[in-house]
């Protein structure tokens, strides 16, 4: 989708209700809430019905969207405020953390779908591809439904962060023994590598009707090898965000588990330092903004 400028990016927010209007009812000011990847959606599609908002051929996304009511496209949450439709706003549980509870919007939600649906439990082996913003928020979850969890990461220096965040095995994917070791193994993979990669190495490790789900979008295309999946009726899926429903879920889910991302707390006159560290894989694991700061930048008058 190409970028509308000027943009105001930012779909993982968090606050308090400051204002509703007067057909709201299921929130009042001073609410904790919060708002995701998208803010409106025909509600009548087969897919809004199904709860799969995400999926609606008439989304609105939080930012960069046609905006149906005022014109333009819609501005998300790198602001003091966002104007949000009631049935597109989420509960975030008191007991969290706000800056970490907001990347649950879109990393948590992203990596705790695919895993849901997968029939990730205790007893079942699941691998974690990738250990950055949304790795380390699947590696989490895994450990919480009660996994077996292993993570592969092409950086041996992760690997103590892995076991803090709840892995109970990590496996340096360029060394092919280590990986040849799980050969056949696996109930579940969460790719979460935007890197090239070679997805048949990974594809190789599942056991019989074992699944790998993408979340992470390598730019080029990635070239799997048939006899994979045949052997074994092995699959490779896809996977993006979750319905409103179900976010609500992994918010509940998280708040009874005490689950939130790790984050850096910056201020936005900071954005593009973050940005650039970012681009390095420098932070752990994801930043959040404070956006009383912005309330500071001198900026605003110039
Ligand atoms: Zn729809």
């Amino acid at each position: 989708m190409p970028a509308v400028y000027p943009i105001v990016p930012g779909h993982e927010i968090v606050g308090r209700v400051a204002k509703v209007g007067s057909a709201v009812t299921n929130y009042k000011p001073g609410d904790l809430a919060a708002v995701g990847c998208m803010v409106d959606s025909d509600g009548t599609c087969p897919h809004c019905k199904d709860g799969l908002e995400q999926f609606c051929p008439n989304l609105t996304l939080t930012f960069n969207s046609p905006d149906k009511h005022l014109g333009g496209v819609t501005y998300g949450g790198y602001s003091d405020s966002v104007v949000v439709d009631e049935r597109f706003v989420l509960r975030v549980p008191s007991n969290l953390d706000l800056a970490g509870a907001a990347p649950l919007l879109c990393a948590g939600i992203t990596t705790y779908s695919p895993k849901r649906r997968s029939g990730v439990t205790k007893g079942k082996k699941v691998g974690v591809v990738g250990l950055g913003g949304l790795g380390h928020m699947g590696v989490k979850f895994a450990h919480v439904l009660g996994a077996h969890v292993v993570v592969f990461t092409t950086s041996p220096g992760k690997k103590e962060d892995a076991l803090r965040l709840g892995a109970d095995e990590v496996v340096v994917s360029r060394n092919t023994d280590e990986m040849q070791k799980h050969a056949g193994s696996f109930d579940f993979i969460l790719d979460a590598a935007s890197a090239d990669h070679d997805i048949n190495a990974y594809i190789n490790l599942l056991r019989r009707d074992g699944n790998i789900t993408l979340v992470g979008a390598p730019e080029k295309p990635l070239g799997v090898s048939a006899f994979g999946l045949i052997m074994g009726r092995r699959s490779l899926s896809g996977s993006n965000i979750g319905g409103i429903g179900e976010t609500q879920e992994m918010l509940d889910f998280c708040g009874a588990h005490n689950i939130t991302a790790d984050v850096e707390v910056v201020p936005i006159q900071k954005v593009n330092e973050a940005y650039e560290r970012l681009l390095k894989s420098d932070v752990k694991y994801r930043f959040s903004i404070d956006m009383s700061s912005l309330k500071s930048d001198d900026r605003r008058d110039a």
